[in-house]
């Protein structure tokens, strides 16, 4: 790879949403840091994050990243700004991983994680994976899958259902700067919504994983038109949008899933090549390790469910993720 190119793609790094959180920036009391550590940590965020808009939301952000990287079709930058200049961008993304790699120590990751490339101009074609068609399957329906077509090497973290709120992942995740996508169950959410929106005004776009739970090739067509639908319409009036990515419960689904989340506004359907868990992963492969372009998903979960926190978890997948030389990507960006 040529090394301007490399500048290019480590420059976005400090524009993703989650590097906008210079303002939420707190060391928590029981880390025992000193206030010198507090100070360096809030500088570097401060400095990674200057240059960006104060509460942009994800699209905002993203549609920055790309005029900080040049990519065809992105707004143009104003002229004469020195925050454009190529030198500018290789600086603010060198403070960006600085930033990261005094959030990894701080939330005690056994290594930083890498900074993520440039997301593809061109969002890459998806089909459903072989083996994963249902009966009468044509072009027309959203394609199932469980890894996204790409060379570069990432994986893309999802967190599924919403039973444990834990506010210490919402901390960790805008400090480390590592994108996930919450696929949301509206009975597991729905007596805390502003978690959610927490997490979605840090940059976590959010996605549909129906009302109940329920195993949705055991209900009628109208029955999961209520499931997948109503979610919709709950998922747009609680957070102002409506998603586009949907994952059936289990993994689980029929011709009539696909044909009804289809009606209300999904174009893809994500599923997963691992599961993550605080103490071990579960592998979809046999060589049990991790591909360009695999999405993992794993849980809001608290101890009473499995055995560590949410930050238990995340120190867990993300070692596995940065030892195989992988950098966590948004979703959206690709899908
Ligand atoms: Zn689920």
């Amino acid at each position: 790879m040529q090394p301007v190119r490399q500048k290019d793609k480590l420059a976005m790094n400090g524009r993703e949403p989650g590097a906008v959180t210079g303002g939420r920036q707190r060391v928590r009391g029981r880390l025992r840091r000193g206030p010198g550590y507090a100070v360096l940590a809030a500088l570097l965020v401060a400095a990674a994050a200057s240059g960006c808009a104060a509460g942009d939301d994800a699209d905002t952000a993203a549609r920055s990243a790309k005029a900080q990287a040049g990519q065809p079709g992105a707004p143009a930058e104003p002229a004469g700004g020195a925050l454009g200049t190529r030198a500018a961008q290789a600086e603010r993304a060198r403070l960006a991983q600085a930033a990261r790699a005094v959030a990894a120590k701080k939330w005690g990751l056994a290594t930083t994680p890498l900074a993520a490339p440039v997301p593809p101009a061109k969002k890459p074609h998806l089909t459903t994976r072989k083996g994963f068609e249902v009966s009468g399957q044509d072009d027309s329906l959203p394609p199932v899958f469980t890894r996204v077509p790409t060379t570069d090497k990432v994986v893309f973290l999802t967190m599924d259902d919403g039973d444990d709120k834990d506010p210490e992942l919402l901390k960790m995740m805008s400090e480390l700067n590592i994108p996930y996508s919450a696929f949301l169950t509206d009975y597991l959410v729905r007596d805390d919504y502003t978690y959610f929106k927490d997490a979605q005004s840090r940059g976590t776009v959010l996605g549909n994983h129906t009302l109940n739970h329920r195993y949705l090739p055991g209900l009628s067509h109208d029955e999961q038109k209520r499931e997948i639908c109503g979610q919709q319409d709950i998922l747009q009036e609680q957070f102002g949008k409506r998603p586009r990515l949907f994952r059936p419960p289990y993994g689980n689904y029929n011709t009539d899933t696909l044909k009804v989340a289809k009606s209300c506004g999904i174009t893809a359907v994500p599923l997963w090549e691992a599961e993550a868990f605080p103490d071990h992963m579960e592998w979809r492969e046999e060589d049990r390790k991790l591909h360009p372009g695999d999405i993992i998903l794993t849980h809001f979960r608290g101890k009473a469910d499995w055995k560590g926190s949410m930050p238990d978890l995340v120190r867990s997948v993300m070692k596995v993720i940065t030892d195989q030389g992988y950098s966590v990507a948004r979703l959206e960006d690709y899908v």
